[in-house]
């Protein structure tokens, strides 16, 4: 049988889905994507609404990551930097800290900040030397505790943990306790210190679109969600059954195959609020935290403080809260709009649009880096991928991607799955 000719399924488009494609192509197979929406990208898409770019939440791209470095053309997505740091609100005043090494600006605002002591200042620098020192692998063997434990173990002050670290952690961790893995904490800390957050010029979806246009014998079946996936056949909700030889299940797994029943995941969730707003508070692309116990208002990014490929009328503001909440969103809209005015001095603020995202990162214990092939395998012919296999991050699920692939292309080639000792990452 020719390469072409085996049926190799992939469900699901988001990045880890198009990233397995990008490797089946690559040594010559033509899989089949089925999605069950009417697009690529899964959780990385945006809406055009007014000629503002709004991403389906707040999210980033570490340009650090090295799954991302490998299969990401950086250039063609126009990437725009955001500020190494973070404006935050707190007390009634508005504060600058950020890394003075990588932008000079921050020099001053950082050393005057009253946000954390001397100490507190100089074991960030112990954090960030220290980390630059530890192989990423190195970072998931390490016991894992809650990164708030990890935290208080270094000796930061309650201070600088509720005035810095915990709305900043809180908004990438997507939960309001720091009760996340320190492994993540180590990973993402790291990611920040050596590279930079960046968004591309058309917005986070451009990244699922680049890698969707990379792809030349892929073939797509959109607004198909799937029932059942069994061996050599899948099923789908419309009731067709469809033979496959080999199938990757590229979102969670649980509620597809039938022995998986009980192993369902767990995610986290967020809102994030779109508003038009006149003026930007903030003129540089800077990230504001709102460092209050008791709102309701994680951070704040002015989305067109980065240059985009179209242009509202005014500024957009996005909005991110990560606490667990019963509000309707009528009511959620007024709660946020009256914080925004009373602690970060944003008045006239128009909202455009809500996404309540209800699995946004999996919740996860014993987080991994990377995965063998071998292990991606859960019966002779159906094959995992999805961040919720290893750490919710896009680098994740490129991996998971990129290693459920492989373990369909040795399975073939070899006769037999040999699992890769030595990582390249
Ligand atoms: C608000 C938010 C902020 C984030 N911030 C960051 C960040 O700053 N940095 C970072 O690295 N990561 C961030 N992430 C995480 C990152 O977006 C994910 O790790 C990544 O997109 C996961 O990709 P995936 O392919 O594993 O899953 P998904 O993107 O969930 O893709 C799964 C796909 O499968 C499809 N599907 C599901 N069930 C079926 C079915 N039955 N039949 C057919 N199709 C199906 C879905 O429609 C979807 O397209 C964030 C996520 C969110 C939501």
């Amino acid at each position: 049988m020719k390469k072409s000719d085996y049926k190799i399924h992939i469900i699901g488009a988001g990045i880890s889905g198009l990233i397995a494609a990008q490797v089946l192509e690559n040594y010559g197979y033509h899989p089949k994507i089925i999605e069950a929406t009417n697009t690529v990208g899964g959780r990385v898409k945006s809406d055009i609404v007014n000629d503002y770019i709004l991403d389906h939440g707040f999210q980033v791209l570490l340009s650090e990551y090295p799954a991302a470095k490998k299969y990401l053309n950086y250039q063609a997505l126009d990437l725009q930097k955001l500020v190494s740091g973070a404006v935050i609100f707190k007390d009634g005043k508005t504060q600058k800290i950020g890394d003075p090494f990588r932008d000079i600006s921050l020099l001053f605002p950082t050393i005057f900040a009253n946000i954390g002591s001397t100490k507190d200042k100089l074991k960030i620098l112990k954090l960030n030397t220290n980390l630059k020192k530890k192989k990423l692998q190195e970072i998931f063997n390490t016991d894992e505790i809650t990164t708030h434990q990890y935290l208080k173990n270094y000796g930061f002050s309650e201070n600088i943990m509720n005035s810095f670290f915990k709305p900043f952690f809180s908004g990438i961790f997507l939960e309001p306790n720091l009760e996340t893995s320190s492994r993540m904490f180590e990973f993402v800390y790291k990611m920040f210190g050596e590279g930079h957050a960046v968004i591309p010029k058309e917005g986070i979806q451009a990244i699922s679109n680049q890698l969707k246009n990379n792809l030349q014998h892929t073939t797509f079946l959109f607004n198909t969600p799937v029932q059942q996936v069994k061996n050599n056949s899948i099923i789908l909700n419309s009731g067709q059954e469809i033979k496959s030889h080999f199938t990757i299940i590229a979102t969670e797994a649980s509620n597809l195959v039938s022995n998986l029943k009980n192993q369902e995941t767990e995610w986290k969730s967020c809102d994030t609020l779109y508003f038009e707003v006149p003026e930007r508070t903030l003129k540089t692309p800077i990230i504001g935290l709102v460092a209050e116990a008791s709102t309701l208002i994680n951070n704040i990014f002015y989305t067109t403080s980065v240059k985009s490929s179209t242009k509202g009328k005014q500024e957009l503001l996005s909005v991110t809260i990560v606490k667990e909440h019963q509000l309707k969103e009528s009511d959620l809209v007024n709660k946020v709009t009256s914080e925004l005015i009373k602690y970060c001095n944003i008045i006239d603020a128009k909202f455009i649009k809500r996404y309540c995202i209800k699995k946004a990162l999996p919740k996860l214990s014993n987080l991994q880096y990377e995965i063998s092939s071998t292990e991606t395998q859960l019966t002779s012919s159906i094959f995992l991928a999805g961040d919720q296999l290893l750490n919710g991050s896009l680098n994740a699920a490129m991996i998971s991607g990129e290693r459920a692939a492989m373990g369909i292309i040795k399975t073939l080639e070899d006769g037999l799955i040999v699992d890769e000792l030595t990582s390249e990452y």
